[in-house]
This record gives C-alpha cells, structure tokens and sequence, in this order.
C-alpha cells in the first residue's frame, strides 16, 4: 500500500493553477491537468490512477477495472495496481486502509459531505464489500481548511453546533473533528485515524479555494 497527498509544486500548469493542478474542471488548460496526472501516475508507478467528478454527495463507487471515470464522492477497491484520487482544494481528503482484508478507499469531505456522512458510508461500504472490520480500518484525513480559516454565515452551521467555534461574533467550522469523532463513534480507533494539521487556507504550498478562488485542486492518493 503507498498513500499520499500531493501539493501545487512539481506540475506543468501555469498561474493561476501552478503547477500541479489535478483538477479537469477548474478551467485550467486540459492538456496541463493530463500532463500533472501522468507525472503523478509515474511517481505512484501504478497502471491506473481514476479521479472521480466530484458533486458533494455520498455515492460511493467500487472500482474493479480502474477504466470507471465515476461521479461520486467516495470510491472502494480490493485491487491492486489501481491508485484512487480525491481531489480538493479545502475540503477534507480522507484517505482508507484495511491490511488485513486488502482494501483502500478515498471521499470527499466537505460541509455538505460531512453532513451526509459521506465518510462514515465509505467506511461501512468497505465493511459491506470487503468485510472491513473498524477496529482494524486505518484512516488518514489530509490538508483541508481548518477552524482558524473556515468562516461561514450561520445558516451554514446546522447541524454541526458542536463544531462550531465563534470568535468576536463570527462562524468558524471545525470540520476535522467532526469526521473525526464519527469515525471514532462507529468504533475506529483514535490511534488508528491521522489527521493532517495543516490548513490549506493559511499554507500556500496547497490550493485553497477560500484564499485563492481561481485556483487548482491537489488530492489524496492511495494504492494497494
Ligand atoms: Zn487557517
């Protein structure tokens, strides 16, 4: 298994997507994002390295050819050779590893993501498709903006009131730990589950859409 999350350096696109854009549908020139993701390919040195078109909801996908180009947020895969992407720019790249049963996963976690559970239904679909037992899941939640950056209006704090923090009468959301104690509720173990403490928002060397708003998406890879 090798797992990774990438950042903007290292890639051929241009400003302002410079240079390792992965993202198809940001604006940036096709032929740049092919280019970043076979310089990716050959770094993971995998035959198959599948993006999802990403739409913030909970569809989870398994990947038995890596030819699938899937709408989802979520993908599961028991086979090897086949490296799976989330892409992001501020969300919540979680990355998953069952060794025992040979299975990995990757969802796209944001606000809205968080709240439909996509990152708990990945969990159980890789329990349900491979027989992934909690105790044993490792996950990894990569670079994503963190509560000294994510403002939002109130309306955007429901449901999540326990993972809200208000400084001088602003919304700040902790999304991290909201994943992270769901995932510790349905029997992950804390030891097992590693989360990134950067903020994309405030370290350049990721994209962020909050800070840049033109800008590129990196992603999370893993591979059995
Ligand atoms: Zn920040």
């Amino acid at each position: 298994m090798q797992h990774l999350f990438t950042n903007r350096f290292e890639g051929v696109s241009e400003a302002p997507f410079e240079s390792l854009n992965l993202g198809l549908h940001v604006n940036d020139t096709a032929l740049h994002v092919t280019q970043n993701r076979e310089i990716l390919k050959a770094k993971l040195g995998v035959s198959q390295l599948v993006f999802m078109d990403q739409v913030h909801g909970d569809t989870i996908t398994q990947i038995h050819s890596g030819d699938e180009m899937p709408t989802c947020d979520a993908m599961i895969t028991d086979v090897s050779g086949i490296a799976l992407a989330v892409m992001v720019a501020d969300c919540i790249p979680i990355l998953y590893y069952d060794e025992r049963h040979h299975a990995i996963g990757v969802a796209h976690a944001g606000r809205v993501g968080t709240l439909l559970q996509v990152g708990q239904k990945c969990a159980r679909a890789m329990a349900e498709s491979f027989g992934t037992r909690m105790e044993e899941l490792t996950i990894w939640m990569g670079p994503s903006i963190r509560s000294c950056c994510y403002e939002v209006g109130i309306e955007a704090t429901q449901g999540l009131e326990s993972f809200l923090h208000v400084k001088s009468g602003k919304y700040f959301l902790d999304l991290q730990n909201a994943n992270l104690k769901a995932f510790l509720d349905m029997g992950i173990k804390r030891k097992n589950i590693m989360v990134s403490e950067v903020c994309t928002c405030c370290d350049s060397r990721y994209f962020s859409y909050r800070r840049d708003k033109i800008t590129g998406r990196f992603a999370g890879v893993i591979a059995l």
